[in-house]
C-alpha cells in the first residue's frame, strides 16, 4: 500500500525527488562559524543544487561573505552562489567584487538590489556612482562574466516598495532580460499567494523558474517581526499554530518543521519541484522536512 501522507500520494505530477537549496548568512563570531560549518556539514549530504550566502545591509558583510563562500568552495563539494546588493558601493567596487569571486571560482550570483540605506521602510536612495537597479547589477555581472550565473528575488506579495503587482513584475522582467535565470521568492506562508503570483508572471510570458522560500519559524516571535518588516503576511491560521509556545522552545521546534513540511508538501503536490530553504544556519528543521520530501543523505557528499 502508499504511504497516503507520501507527497506523491492523491495523484500528485511529479514523481520525481525534488531539488532543493539551502540559505546561509555569514558568521559574526567563532561560535557562529563554528555553528555554521555544523550544520553546512550536516546538510552537505542532502545534495542540494546550491548555497547561498547572504550579503549584510549595506554590504556590511562583505568580507565576511566572501570568505564563507570561499571556505565553502575549499573544503566541499557544495556548489555557492553569493548574495550581492547594489547598496552603499560604486560600480567599480562591486565589480571588484564579482571579479574576486569569479577568481576563486564562483559562478552564481544571488543579485539584489539591497534595502534602503536608512533600513526598511525609508526612502531608497542610490549610490550617486553605484549600479541604479537590481537589474543593472544582473547586467553589468553578465557582461563581465557572462559563465557567471545569476538569479534574482521575486515577491508573492510584491514588494512593499512596488506601486502594484505589474510595476513588481515590470522589475523581474528587467532582470530577466538582464540575463537572470531564476527567481527565488521571499517567504511566504499561503501557498495561494505564490501560485497566483506564479500565474501573473506566465501570463506576462516569464519563464524563468520561480522558486518558492521557504523559512521553518523556529523563534516564531522573532521571525514574524522579521518576515512582516519584509512584506511577508504572518497569517492568523498560521499565527495560532503558534499560541502559548513562547516558552517552550522544543514543541515550537516540532510545530515550526511540520508546518513547513505541510506546505511544502503540498505545494509539491501541485507540482513544484524545487524549493529554497532559508536555514537560519540551523540544520534540524530543514533536514527533517527536506526527509519527508524524500531526501536521503549521499555518503559520498561529504563537507568539511
Ligand atoms: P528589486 O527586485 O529590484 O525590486 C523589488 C520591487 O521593488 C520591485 O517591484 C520594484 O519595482 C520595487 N522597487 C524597487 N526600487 C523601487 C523604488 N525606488 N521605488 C519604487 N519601487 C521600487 N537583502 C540584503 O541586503 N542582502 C541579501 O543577501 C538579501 N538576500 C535576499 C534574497 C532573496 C531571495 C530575497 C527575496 C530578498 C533578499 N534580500 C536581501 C532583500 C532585498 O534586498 C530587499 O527586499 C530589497 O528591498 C529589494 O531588493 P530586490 O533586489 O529584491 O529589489
Amino acid at each position: 500500500m502508499s504511504d497516503p501522507t507520501s507527497p506523491a500520494a492523491n495523484g500528485h505530477r511529479a514523481t520525481k525527488t525534488p531539488k532543493i537549496s539551502f540559505e546561509f548568512f555569514p558568521p559574526k563570531t567563532e561560535e557562529m562559524e563554528r555553528n555554521l560549518w555544523d550544520t553546512i556539514n550536516r546538510l552537505a549530504p542532502l545534495t542540494p543544487n546550491f548555497v547561498s550566502v547572504t550579503y549584510g545591509a549595506g554590504g556590511s558583510t562583505r568580507e565576511r561573505t566572501h570568505a564563507t563562500i570561499t571556505r565553502i568552495l575549499k573544503e566541499t563539494e557544495l556548489l555557492p552562489a553569493a548574495h550581492l546588493t547594489c547598496v552603499g558601493a560604486s560600480c567599480g567596487e562591486i565589480d571588484d567584487i564579482v571579479d574576486r569571486y569569479h577568481d576563486v571560482g564562483v559562478r552564481h550570483i544571488v543579485a539584489l538590489r539591497g534595502d534602503p540605506p536608512g533600513g526598511i521602510g525609508t526612502p531608497y536612495f542610490t549610490h550617486p556612482d553605484g549600479y541604479q537597479s537590481s537589474a543593472g547589477l544582473v547586467a553589468g555581472i553578465k557582461k563581465r562574466h557572462p559563465d557567471i550565473e545569476v538569479s534574482v528575488s521575486a515577491y508573492p506579495e510584491k514588494h512593499p516598495e512596488a506601486a502594484d503587482f505589474d510595476a513588481d513584475i515590470d522589475t523581474l522582467q528587467a532582470k530577466v532580460d538582464a540575463g537572470a535565470t531564476r527567481a527565488i521568492t521571499q517567504v511566504f506562508f499561503d501557498n495561494d499567494l505564490y501560485f497566483r503570483y506564479r500565474d501573473r508572471v506566465c501570463a506576462r510570458g516569464i519563464a524563468i523558474p520561480i522558486v518558492p522560500g521557504i523559512m521553518p519559524m523556529h523563534n516564531f516571535k522573532q521571525a514574524r517581526n522579521f518576515v512582516t518588516r519584509a512584506g511577508t503576511t504572518v497569517p492568523d491560521w498560521f499565527a495560532a499554530k503558534f499560541d502559548g509556545l513562547d516558552n517552550d522552545a522544543e514543541t515550537r521546534k516540532l510545530v515550526a518543521a511540520t508546518v513547513a513540511a505541510g506546505q511544502v508538501q503540498k505545494l509539491f503536490k501541485h507540482g513544484v519541484d524545487t524549493f529554497h530553504f532559508y536555514t537560519m544556519n540551523r540544520a534540524d528543521l530543514v533536514f527533517a522536512i527536506s526527509h519527508l520530501l524524500g531526501i536521503r543523505p549521499n555518503a559520498a557528499q561529504k563537507a568539511a
